[in-house]
């Protein structure tokens, strides 16, 4: 495991490989807390590089603009988990921190090597049957169909998000008349050099996340349990705090003690999210880790007394981790790329009332299903909640009809 970095002087430079609304966010963070932040983007117009001063543009596949972007700082966080671990290797300084470490991002960053990792620490997930190496699709969805029946759930190996990478069977439909479908959903990802694996589908009751985090002081500390909505695989919802929507205190613990779990098990460092089904016997399967800030911790930016973007900074440069306690009650709600947002032209900004903050993205195409931005509200008594909801969903729709 890496040593920690020594607290950095003001206008340390730290380095955030891509240049998305994570990376946006985290660069946001890092220059409120006197660090400059050195962004990895497409180009000038991701959301990232309009913020910061320090940015470079291309691909993290081009091997000399990567070990150019590391040859600028020592501290380097991830927006997301998508670039192979072994072409950081490659590109890597001597002095180059990754945060998580290359091993954690490379048994992660696989869905079957981190569901096997997850296995082997005693943290329940869904069962799996994975393609094998070389394997024939047909067969192998032979033996899907025998294990799961009609109600199964495929997923790619690797760079799957936001419900693509997921095809979800949860109706009678047999799977011998999908599958011409499900052969293309196997081939592209074999395509990207990946693999497929099956889960049975889970009929959970709930989706929840816990966005904890791991500091290199060895603190480690969660923010309560959330409820989320994932229409289509795409977070719509983040609720919470879990225990005042009906979610049994008790799935908070054990939420808490599997995020534990993994952050030893795994050498986590900094913010990460841990997905989770509630079952229907009341138990918890893990779905997905992601070691990073993440999508189910936005509400921490309005509802929290520290955001999961600053505690962050702060476990990768080993200071005290912020205050994680949250108001009564609070939602965060993703605003999508509505189906007309190609053709409208002069949008104008969500109309959010008092109590809303609103989180926008600045992505240049407004495309449909796109995360173009979020909102933030949270209300002092959980009696106020559903008015709570009503306004987010109101300034939503009317963004979409103004
Ligand atoms: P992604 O990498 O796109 O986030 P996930 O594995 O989190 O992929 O799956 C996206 C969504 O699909 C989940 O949030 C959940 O709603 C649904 N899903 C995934 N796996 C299963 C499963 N085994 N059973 C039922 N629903 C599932």
């Amino acid at each position: 495991m890496t040593t920690k970095p020594p607290i950095p002087p003001l206008g340390y430079k730290v380095g955030i490989l891509g240049g998305g609304q994570l990376a946006a966010m985290l660069a946001e963070a890092a220059l409120r807390l006197g660090l400059r932040p050195v962004v990895l983007a497409k180009g000038p117009l991701d959301p990232a590089a309009r913020l910061v001063k320090d940015a470079l543009y291309g691909s993290y596949e081009d091997l000399d603009l990567l070990k150019r972007f590391l040859g600028e700082v020592e501290l380097v966080a991830f927006e997301n988990e998508f670039i192979p671990s072994e072409l950081l290797h490659k590109a890597r300084h001597a002095k180059t921190y990754f945060m998580p470490e290359l091993e954690t991002l490379r048994r992660l960053q696989d869905k079957i090597s981190q569901k096997r990792a997850l296995q082997s620490i005693n943290v329940p997930t869904a069962p799996m049957l994975v393609l094998p190496e070389g394997g024939r699709v047909q067969p192998w969805l032979d033996e899907v169909d025998r294990e799961y029946g009609s109600r199964f759930v495929l997923k790619w190996s690797r760079t799957g998000y936001d419900g693509k990478g997921v095809f979800l069977a949860n109706d009678p439909v047999p799977l011998s008349s999908r599958r011409e479908l499900l052969d293309k959903f196997c081939q592209a990802s074999l395509e990207r050099g990946g693999t497929v694996f099956a889960e049975p589908y889970v009929p959970f009751v709930r989706e929840l996340a816990l966005v904890a985090c791991q500091s290199t002081n060895g603190e480690f500390k969660a923010y309560p349990l959330v409820v989320i909505e994932q229409p289509g695989g795409v977070c719509r919802w983040v609720k919470g705090p879990a225990s005042a929507l009906g979610v049994d205190p008790k799935l908070e613990r054990e939420a808490f003690a599997y995020a534990k779990k993994i952050s030893d098990g795994f050498q986590l460092q900094g913010t990460f999210a841990v997905e989770l089904f509630e079952l229907k016997d009341g138990g918890l399967w893990v779905n997905e880790i992601s070691p990073r800030v993440h999508n189910s911790g936005h509400f921490t930016q309005d509802a929290a007394v520290t955001s999961q973007f600053e505690n962050h900074w702060r476990a990768l440069l080993g200071l005290p981790l912020g205050e994680m306690s949250t108001h009564p009650a609070f939602a965060m709600l993703n605003v999508l790329g509505p189906a007309n947002a190609a053709q409208k032209h002069g949008w104008k900004l969500p109309p959010i009332t008092a109590r809303l903050h609103l989180h926008w993205y600045g992505k240049a195409d407004l495309l449909p299903g796109r995360k173009l931005g979020h909102i933030n509200g949270h209300v002092r008594k959980i009696e106020e909640f559903a008015e709570l909801i009503e306004e987010m969903e109101r300034c939503e729709q009317g963004w979409i009809d103004g």
